[in-house]
């Protein structure tokens, strides 16, 4: 709040202000939508949401953003849950839906979100779907982002990220214009401590034995949208359109 009511709009460019209404104008005859992404760590959830996000102007909440922030930031919260991360295990249910419950009040969410990461466990999911019959929402579609384990690993050690703007590189499939440099700040790309072969193999334990299930959970309500998420990334936006605009 304090960060707009301290902007002097005179001192905004004008093409950042024409930039804005244009978006504004735009975003005002989308429809709302509430969107999930599931899928194993590497599958392409984090690529495609800025995509999604700015086609029907959603709020991306990607909960492994939020707690990476809290560690280091070194809040309560964050020292919670940096064991468990580090690990590659989930943090407790409870500590993530608090942290979503709040993140969905945000005023950019007003037109719906995208949620990245949760809900990772039916718990998740049946508390998710408690906070919104309180108001009265509904979530539209969950992209399953479908894909064979043997090809994360290549996708995860070879991540490089821009930590604040989360746009994410690889060195193969995705390089950035200077190795190791953000392509539109110029600011360096970091690589994250559990992108490591080691503990992707906790991190896909988890997804089989407590998310997979979650699959299960939005299939039997008839939302769920399987993707070939192992195709190249034009070919998954390309099928995430199809999806969303039906
Ligand atoms: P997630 O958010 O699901 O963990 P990311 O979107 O961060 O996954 O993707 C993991 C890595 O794989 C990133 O380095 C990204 O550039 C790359 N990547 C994403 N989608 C594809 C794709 N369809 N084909 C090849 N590489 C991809
Ligand atoms: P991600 O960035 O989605 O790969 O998440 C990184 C780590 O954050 C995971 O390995 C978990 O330890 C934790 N995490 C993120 N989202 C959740 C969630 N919904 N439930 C439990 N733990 C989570």
């Amino acid at each position: 709040m304090a960060s707009t009511s301290t902007v002097n709009l005179e001192d905004v460019p004008s093409v950042n202000l024409m930039n804005e209404l244009l978006r504004r104008l735009k975003c005002s005859t989308k429809p709302d939508k509430r969107v999930i992404l599931i899928g194993p760590p590497g599958s392409g959830k984090g690529t495609q949401s800025p995509i999604i996000k700015d086609e029907y102007c959603l709020c991306h909440l990607a909960t492994g953003d939020m707690l990476r922030a809290a560690v280091a930031a070194k809040t309560p919260l964050g020292l919670k849950a940096k064991e468990a991360m580090d690990k590659g295990e989930l943090v407790s249910d409870d500590l993530v839906v608090s942290i979503i419950d709040e993140a969905m009040k945000k005023p950019s969410c007003r037109k719906g979100f995208i949620l990245d990461g949760f809900p990772r466990t039916v718990v998740q999911a049946q508390k998710l779907d408690e906070m919104l019959e309180k108001q009265g929402a509904k979530i539209d579609k969950v992209l399953n982002f479908a894909i064979n384990d043997a090809i994360l690993e290549e996708r995860i050690t070879g991540r490089w990220i821009h930590p604040s703007s989360g746009r994410t590189y690889h060195t193969k499939f995705a390089p950035p214009k200077v190795p190791g440099v953000d392509d539109v700040t110029g600011e360096p790309l970091i690589q994250r401590k559990d992108d490591t072969a080691a503990v992707l193999k906790s991190r896909l334990e988890a997804f089989h034995n407590q998310t997979e299930p979650v699959i299960d959970y939005y299939s039997k309500k008839g939302i769920l949208a399987n993707l070939h998420a192992e195709k190249p990334p034009k070919d998954v936006t390309a099928e995430v359109e199809k999806v969303l605009s039906s």
